[in-house]
């Protein structure tokens, strides 16, 4: 856009919504606009000829550019809201997605001790553990994630929301004291090598480590299964998020460990996204 274009917000949104290459082009413009100009998405509606100055604009016009590129709308951003927590995310972690509150909505529901001890493993930025102790401040929530980056941003989260979680690094469960827990909570990596997934879309700009695991997608998810019943109680449920397509397989994989009561649920957009299972010893 040339310095002497019309700097309205309506004439920005409209010129940015038509280069942004996205089903949500224009909201992502918007959210854009919004953060460089500390004013209101509804702002821009009832007041589209409303100017910005051009410091703002040339701001709004470098996110544009990146977001053009294929850059994610919460990378640009620096947050994400995920069970209405503001999260400050880092190019180090997944962003989380709304279909992972499909995952917190069956954990806080499972039949647990009213001073759970709970963990979630390869945490990101956070996400799950700070759900469940925003929704069960009396469960000991405790996480982990193998990347430096990603402790630290959990634990500015759980700070900046005043929420008690202690997240500590450690690859899956390698690096953690010995308790059991009632409740291990995971959304780790899942996706095969070559999926064709991998070079659309946000997940281009999204770590590797947080979304590739071997060539059928299920290493990660195979090692958890097989560490889990040495860290949970009696009666302490798994609960895993998966690909939509890999349901079965999760479900066979913790069958054959000796779970109970194993079974899927599924996301917002209907997919079969998580399986659960429940840990006695005794059988
Ligand atoms: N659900 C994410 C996606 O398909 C992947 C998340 C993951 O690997 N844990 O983009």
């Amino acid at each position: 856009m040339s310095t002497d274009s019309p700097k309205t917000c309506e004439a920005l949104l409209k010129d940015a919504a038509s280069r942004i290459q996205s089903e949500s082009a224009r909201l992502d413009a918007e959210l854009l606009l919004s953060h460089v100009s500390g004013l209101s998405r509804t702002s821009f509606r009832a007041w589209p000829e409303r100017e910005i100055d051009a410091g703002q604009v040339e701001a709004f016009e470098k996110l544009v550019s990146r977001r053009v590129e294929g850059q994610p709308v919460a990378y640009l951003l620096g947050h994400q809201e995920f069970w209405s927590l503001p999260l400050n995310v880092s190019s180090a972690t997944l962003i989380p997605r709304p279909d992972t509150e499909c995952l917190v909505e069956t954990a806080v529901d499972l039949p647990l001790p009213a001073d759970a001890r709970v963990l979630d493993l390869g945490t990101g930025t956070g996400a799950i553990a700070l759900a469940l102790a925003s929704e069960h401040p009396q469960w000991a929530v405790s996480a982990c994630d193998c990347v430096d980056e990603a402790v630290e941003l959990a634990r500015e989260n759980a700070l900046a929301l005043g929420l008690t979680v202690s997240v500590v690094k450690s690859s899956w469960f390698s690096g953690l004291k010995p308790v059991r827990f009632d409740l291990i909570v995971s959304n780790p990596p899942y996706i095969a090598s070559g999926d064709h997934h991998l070079s659309e879309g946000d997940v281009r700009f999204e770590p590797a480590s947080a979304l590739v695991s071997g060539t059928d997608g299920l290493d990660d998810i195979r090692l958890i299964i097989e560490q889990a019943p040495d860290w949970l109680n009696e009666g302490g449920w798994l609960l895993i998020e998966h690909g939509f397509e890999q349901a079965a397989s999760v479900r066979s994989l913790m069958t054959a460990r000796g779970f109970e009561a194993v079974e899927s649920r599924r996301d917002y957009g209907n997919c079969d996204r998580m399986t659960l299972g429940c840990w006695r010893s005794a059988s």
